[in-house]
């Protein structure tokens, strides 16, 4: 058993699911042993079910974005995140069900409505469904209501504890199934670690970083308005990473604070002295990384992700694709396979704007003396002599260039999202295994 767990992600990735499983129905079945209320329908009973699983629900929600590294090395944090925003809706749509269920099947529990005459219980329930309903609105429409990335993200943590606050609050006070002091001890215990987590990580994991700070040792320009951000060690080891890993990046202000950003590292992985971001100017924080002065202090809390070719050691080869600034964990990928002499084939297929907006282009031709490199780039924008290919990545040119033996290889691919989304659609009609494909995404909100 353990060494099917070891060797395969995939067992590893069932335990987990079955361990979500079991958390989120275990405090319902601890609620049904005895004593129960009796003479209850089965429609109020069904829906004070479906109530207490939305709570167990959003409970769970805190383990999921609590960046525990063994979870997130089973799936990666786009497809945990994605986990949570789907159970986070169901886990909304339970909520709201128990209390529709309970007005059909007891009309008089409608009056629970009326705001100031209702008791503190009901009170509780509808300011608890309120905030769910704005984290909800805020997250899936953040974008279209222009909602900064940082404000939305304190926001989101306040709502979600407020919303679990009041949900367990209002539970406690009905007291139908909590009224057994052990019974309220254990779905309290389970309130209380859900909030230790964000605690956790908002507070306590930032100060242990502290301890183990960076500092900027150069910012070097790259092409394609992409800044290098060279950091070393300050007084410790540094971390070792997998390359095409990233970590959460702060500078400057004090880690307590809640600007931290996700990058991943593009250097080698070999070099724990000298870890290299390439930073691409989009915004507020990105915009400002070419005047950060050498010496500044930086915060790493990583590594995270599980986009490497590491996991795939037995693969006879790997073709990577990547688009703009994805070249980053790509380009950390190539010079740590450089380094340690892989003599696999790799393919790369990088799409950029322009000729002047592929980065790492001089190091990239440069990697073909130490490796077995293909290199295909695609460009949009090209001047009369350019003999290479132009437009986008599509199944025509991905025909052109991956291996007949499509399963031989496993597929990298870090880009924009329409490209990412297009370039899976046409492996999929190459009938490459989506299990060989593997893709970041740098938009996760
Ligand atoms: C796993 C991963 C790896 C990444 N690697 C790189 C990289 O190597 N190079 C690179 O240039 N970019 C990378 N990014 C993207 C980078 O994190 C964002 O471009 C950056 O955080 C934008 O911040 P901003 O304030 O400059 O821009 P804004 O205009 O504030 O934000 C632009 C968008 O970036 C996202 N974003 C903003 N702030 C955060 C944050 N604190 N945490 C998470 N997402 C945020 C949001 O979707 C937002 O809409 C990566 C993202 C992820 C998730």
């Amino acid at each position: 058993m353990r060494r099917l767990l070891m060797h395969s992600p995939s067992a590893v990735a069932v335990l987990w699911i079955v361990g979500y499983l079991s958390l989120t129905l275990f405090p319902l079945l601890v609620l049904l042993l005895h004593p129960a209320p009796s003479g209850r329908g089965f429609w109020t009973e069904f829906s004070v079910a479906l109530g207490f699983i939305g709570l167990a629900m959003m409970a769970l929600q805190f383990i999921l974005t609590a960046r525990v590294n063994r979870i997130e090395t089973s799936y990666g944090i786009d497809i945990l995140l994605q986990f949570h925003r789907y159970t986070s809706l169901v886990a909304f749509f339970m909520v709201l069900v128990h209390p529709v269920i309970l007005f059909i099947a007891q009309p008089e529990t409608l009056q629970l409505l009326n705001f100031p005459q209702a008791p503190w219980r009901a009170r509780m329930a509808v300011l608890g469904t309120l905030a769910f309903l704005a984290m909800v609105v805020t997250t899936i429409w953040r974008k279209p209501l222009k909602i900064p990335y940082e404000p939305w993200r304190a926001s989101h943590t306040i709502l979600a504890v407020v919303a679990l606050g009041f949900g367990f609050a209002h539970a406690l006070a009905v007291g139908n199934y909590l009224g057994l002091f052990w019974k309220a001890v254990l779905w309290g215990g389970i309130i209380l670690i859900s909030l230790w987590l964000i605690i956790y990580v908002r507070l306590i994991k930032p100060w242990l970083m502290t301890k183990k700070p960076y500092v900027v040792e150069e910012v070097l320009p790259q092409r394609g308005d992409v800044w290098t951000l060279a950091l070393r060690p300050l007084g410790h080891e540094g971390f070792t990473f997998e390359p095409g890993q990233f970590a959460w990046l702060t500078l400057n202000i004090t880690p307590l604070s809640m600007r931290e950003h996700p990058f991943s590292m593009s250097s080698s992985a070999d070099r724990a002295d000298r870890i290299e971001f390439g930073i691409k100017a989009i915004g507020d924080f990105t915009k400002g990384i070419k005047d950060v002065q050498p010496g500044t202090r930086a915060y790493l809390d990583g590594p995270y992700g599980v986009f490497t070719t590491e996991r795939y050691w037995d693969s006879a080869g790997f073709v990577l694709i990547a688009g703009g600034v994805g070249i980053t964990p790509i380009f950390s990928i190539l010079l740590t396979a450089a380094q340690r002499k892989d003599d696999r084939p790799f393919l790369l297929i990088y799409a950029a704007s322009s000729w002047d907006d592929l980065t790492y282009q001089e190091e990239l031709d440069a990697l073909k003396e130490k490796l077995d490199l293909s290199i295909v780039y695609v460009l949009r924008k090209v001047h009369d002599d350019w003999a290479g290919d132009t437009g986008y990545v599509d199944q025509a040119l991905l025909e052109k260039y991956i291996p007949l033996h499509r399963g031989s290889r496993h597929y990298f691919v870090c880009a924009a999202p329409v490209m990412m989304d297009a370039v899976e659609r046409a492996l999929f009609e190459l009938k490459v295994p989506v299990t060989n494909v593997h893709m970041e995404h740098f938009d996760l909100a």
